[in-house]
């Protein structure tokens, strides 16, 4: 393929995708707006094209690769496809909206988890998710002197199917009695995926439902009381 064809099929097949927008976290409708290309050293071929996303109107920038064959005098241009997307999208679980619901220093400890993670830090990472869920946990009122596992058991209105898993989860145990001892030492990226779906599981049932609840119950008594007060007959009530 040309580079005249590769252009070419973009500006023509490249309009609208599906995509896991990394601002509003939906896997929205993006459209695209503009793209241009450059030639590597070796005459690989990256195109950079701006979309916007529909529902959230923000922009992102995502990368369509052409590799060179080098076995070929001529420009032939053989499509590798989608390969990078900015800003990146280092969170899967919770949206920027629900974080807002989280206190600062918990939030702070589980973002930096996610930059580890993002760069396969496996061991920074586990251990950051897990000091963010110990900051959660004293947070919640839990005793500061015990075990990660045993604080968790601790809380009241924890389900009973979340305990069972934080037991399931090597690394969570024995936690702080010594740097040999707290098992991070044969940490792959298996752990630190499990180890962020708890945290945010977790701070998603303590921190970010309680919370869409209480709005949602005040919005809902905000619409009964301007009903009540309003005009008649185009007021609804609900009850
Ligand atoms: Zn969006």
């Amino acid at each position: 393929m040309k580079l005249k064809e590769a252009r070419d099929a973009i500006n023509t097949h490249v309009k609208d995708l599906i995509e896991l927008c990394p601002h509003c976290g939906a896997k929205a409708h993006i459209e695209a707006l503009w793209n241009e290309c450059h030639k590597l050293r070796n005459n690989d071929v990256e195109f950079y094209v701006i979309f916007r996303c529909k529902p959230c109107r923000k922009l992102l920038l995502k990368t369509f690769f052409l590799r060179q064959n080098p076995y070929s005098g001529n420009e032939d241009l053989e499509i590798k496809g989608w390969t990078e997307i900015f800003p990146a999208s280092l969170d899967d679980q919770l949206n920027k909206e629900e974080k807002e619901f989280i206190p600062s220093e918990i939030l702070l400890d589980y973002q930096e988890a996610l930059k580890c993670k993002a760069i396969s830090a496996n061991r920074a990472g586990c251990a950051m998710f897990r000091r963010s869920l110990q900051g959660a946990l004293v947070n919640l009122g839990a005793d500061p002197r015990l075990d990660l596992i045993k604080q968790i058991e601790s809380l009241d209105n924890l389900p009973k199917d979340i305990k069972d898993w934080a037991h399931q989860i090597r690394i969570f145990g024995n936690w702080g009695a010594h740097p040999d001892k707290d098992n991070l030492k044969d940490i792959d990226s298996g752990d630190v995926a499990e180890a962020h779906d708890f945290t945010s599981k977790f701070l998603l049932y303590m921190f970010i439902m309680p919370e869409k609840v209480k709005l949602s119950r005040e919005k809902r008594k905000k619409k009964t009381n301007s009903g009540t007060t309003g005009k008649a007959g185009g007021a609804e009530k609900d009850g």
